[in-house]
């Protein structure tokens, strides 16, 4: 899945208001930066961070 934001390939690919969008790092720091509410964006950040290592 390509990035929404730009032309790299994403590397996230979160549900926002019932539709998928695909998002790079950048874009999903930008995206999520925006509206979070720090506890909910530092969740989230430990289950991504979670995956990856796997
Ligand atoms: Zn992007």
């Amino acid at each position: 899945m390509q990035c929404h934001y730009c032309d790299r390939t994403a590397t996230f690919a979160p549900e926002m208001g019932g539709v998928q969008v695909g998002l790079c790092d950048t874009h999903f720091r930008e995206r999520f930066e925006s509206f979070a509410e720090s506890d909910a964006l530092e969740s989230l950040q430990r289950d991504l961070d979670a995956e990856k290592s796997e």
